[in-house]
């Protein structure tokens, strides 16, 4: 679908994308979208702000013509220290992607993790309480989800290219949610874990796969598991055809763009984002 850029009138308001780069992103179609479909005077656009500009982008948002921002790479982290309040959800993941201004005031949420969690109940039906989640991963992506499922009640087995982050993200899941189950797991023996354990939900939240393919698991490791999921959106990775060829479940990341831009689009506008016409926008 075409943007089609909304009339500029003294009342038009704003939400900015800050990220560096944000050319391949598509939050400006579906957010317009929903923008346009729900009679908004409001317009979404992607803006590439480098680190050092980080701060004045930000300041630039409390003028009231801004509903908020959205964050991408590499600002969720390093944005919170110019917010005046943020989540505790994000406080405990470290992490912001949407920033919301009330009057000038501006409050940083992180809707990730519950965009993830829905796409899970609405495209494979299942609630993370009480399941047994194998993730891989522990960069941004992979610690927005690792605390929602955490706060969600599943139980989690981590396991990470570099051990060092791996093993932090699990320590700090663990001082939030002692009640829980979470084991870290090496990245050489992710293959066997999976094998011997009874797992309900595998997540690839790692960035291999988004452009080179290289083998994550072999398609029998994948044998008994219910749903495969894997964060990257823009082509269908080796670890979801093998799963597919398995006749399991799979999600992409499509699900969790569009749930996360919902919840954010509800948070700047108070209003029910329209998720078929979102969907409808980047298919
Ligand atoms: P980060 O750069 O923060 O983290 C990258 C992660 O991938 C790290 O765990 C890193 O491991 C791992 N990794 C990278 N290359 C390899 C490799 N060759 N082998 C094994 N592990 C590797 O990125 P994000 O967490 O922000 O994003 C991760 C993925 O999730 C990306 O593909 C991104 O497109 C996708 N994503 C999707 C979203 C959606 O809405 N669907 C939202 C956000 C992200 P190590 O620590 O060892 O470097």
């Amino acid at each position: 679908m075409r943007e089609k850029l909304p009339k500029n009138k003294p009342e038009t308001t704003l939400v900015a994308l800050f990220g560096f780069p944000v050319k391949h992103t598509l939050s400006p179609l579906f957010q317009n979208a929903a923008f346009q479909a729900l009679g908004m005077n409001t317009f979404y656009l992607a803006l590439e702000v480098p680190p050092e500009e980080l701060p004045d982008a930000i300041n630039a948002i409390r003028s009231r013509k801004f509903l908020g921002a959205n964050l991408t790479i590499p600002h969720k982290e390093t944005v919170i220290p110019f917010l005046d309040e943020v989540s505790l959800p994000a406080q405990k993941c470290g992490s912001v992607n949407t920033v919301v201004n009330h009057n000038g005031k501006l409050r940083g949420e992180t809707t990730d993790g519950p965009g993830f969690i829905r796409s899970l109940k609405e495209e494979a039906g299942i609630t993370p309480k009480g399941k047994r989640i194998f993730l891989i991963g522990a960069g941004g992506a992979a610690r927005a989800l690792a605390f929602s499922l955490a706060e969600a009640k599943a139980s989690i087995c981590l396991t990470n290219r570099t051990a060092v982050k791996g093993e932090k993200l699990v320590s700090d899941l663990k001082n939030y949610y002692p009640q829980n189950t979470i084991t870290y797991v090496p990245f050489s023996e992710k293959s066997k874990t999976l094998r011997r354990e009874k797992i309900d939900v595998l997540i690839n939240a790692t960035s291999l796969g988004l452009k080179k393919e290289e083998e994550l698991f072999r398609p029998a490791d994948l044998a008994g598991k219910i749903v495969v999921c894997d964060l990257i959106y823009n082509r269908k990775t080796l670890l979801l055809q093998s799963a597919q060829e398995l006749g399991l479940k799979t999600i992409n990341g499509l699900g969790m763009l569009i749930h996360q831009g919902a919840l954010s689009f509800q948070l700047w506008t108070g209003k029910t984002a329209p998720i078929k016409i979102m969907f409808a926008a980047v298919k």
